[in-house]
């Protein structure tokens, strides 16, 4: 009885993991730097693209390897046409989504980190989802490859801000930003790509230890114990003086500063003595505070009244580190912030696009 092996998946790999498959073939190492270059720097999608390759080793690599499936399902562009939310469905039928954004300069892609995410914050609704399988570092690279080709531009900048919390999948996601930064790859700088957590503290001492230059935010979005207990469950394990402490190890050994995401829910954590308290919560760790006007996604939290969004960015301007109101881009196409869901139904109110990826 004959059995199919499973094919190998080559987008993921390391320079050195794909010479030492290379050579496992019987050829010489200096292929796997090869195909390194068509997979990651050309972004390659087929072996018979590869014509520096002969043509024994294409129909041999065709036979035992693939490249890395992510199919586009659904693209929406939001009416500024300044956000795109990216369907993809991975090779076992789970779909994430990325977002791009468009700024004058930059072009900034929200990546997903996992299917789902286990954090459960009660505002999000990728925690609605539970946590469905982590993604591996070639499905996170391959959102990078496959919405650069879609969309036909260079991206400039990554954050790892979409389905998933990154730090609970830590292994793929810093391998994963690795690989983006090569500069035999898509040589995105180290600095331009922001790691967004909720707060797992010994996954930031142990990114603080091993001396990344990746960009570091996290999720703070409340001011007390009592009410982010409620909001984002895991600070009861991982409290808030606890987590700025964490930060603030981080910003000495790095020397860069940390980002702190706040996102504004009407009558949660959008008071005057919110914006005092969190003044003095991160007045001694170099940081910048990002306030973000809440999303609907359901019926169980609202946005603030834009006086009181105003009020609470007035009352911080005398804080001693800059403060930025940032109004989430997408949010017509619920691609904006703890909007990413995986229904590729679920509202579509942006204008949908033909699915050409070439
Ligand atoms: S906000 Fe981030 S960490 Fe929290 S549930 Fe949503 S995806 Fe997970």
């Amino acid at each position: 009885m004959a059995f199919l092996m499973a094919k190998t998946q080559l987008l993921g790999m390391t320079r050195d993991e794909l010479a030492t498959f290379c050579v496992a073939l019987g050829e010489k190492a200096f292929r796997g730097k090869q195909l390194f270059q068509w997979l990651y720097g050309r972004s390659a999608e087929h072996f018979e693209d590869m014509t520096n390759l002969s043509l024994a080793l294409r129909t041999r690599l065709s036979d035992v390897a693939e490249v890395g499936e992510l199919t586009l399902v659904q693209r929406q562009i939001s009416r500024k046409q300044d956000a795109e939310k990216l369907l993809f469905r991975l090779p076992d039928g789970f779909q994430i989504e990325s977002v791009m954004m468009h700024e004058a300069t930059r072009r900034t892609l929200c990546v997903s980190s996992q299917v789902g995410c286990p954090i459960d914050c009660k505002f999000c609704a990728t925690g609605k989802m539970g946590l469905l399988r982590n993604l591996s570092a070639g499905e996170i690279v391959n959102q990078l490859l496959t919405a650069q080709r879609v969309c036909r531009t260079n991206v400039t900048n990554v954050v790892l801000m979409g389905m998933g919390e990154p730090m609970n999948n830590y292994d793929e996601m810093i391998k994963a930003c690795y690989l983006m930064t090569d500069e035999e790859g898509p040589n995105l700088g180290q600095r331009h790509i922001v790691i967004s957590t909720s707060g797992l503290i010994p996954k930031i001492r142990q990114f603080t230890e091993e001396g990344h230059k990746f960009r570091l935010a996290i999720s703070l979005n409340a001011t007390t114990d009592e009410v982010r207990d409620k909001l984002m469950p895991l600070n009861r394990k991982y409290p808030i003086a606890d987590l700025l402490a964490a930060a603030r190890a981080y910003t000495a050994k790095a020397r860069q500063r940390v980002t702190f995401e706040y996102v504004l829910l009407e009558d949660v954590n959008d008071s005057l003595q919110d914006a005092d308290r969190l003044k003095k919560l991160v007045a001694k760790i170099p940081c910048k505070v990002n306030l973000i006007p809440y999303n609907a996604v359901d019926e169980h939290f609202r946005r603030p009244s834009v006086d009181r969004i105003q009020a609470f960015y007035q009352r911080m301007q005398d804080a001693i580190v800059p403060v930025t109101l940032r109004w989430s881009k997408g949010d017509d196409i619920d691609a904006a912030c703890g909007q990413l869901w995986t229904k590729a139904e679920h509202a579509s109110s942006g204008q949908m696009m033909p699915l050409a990826v070439s």
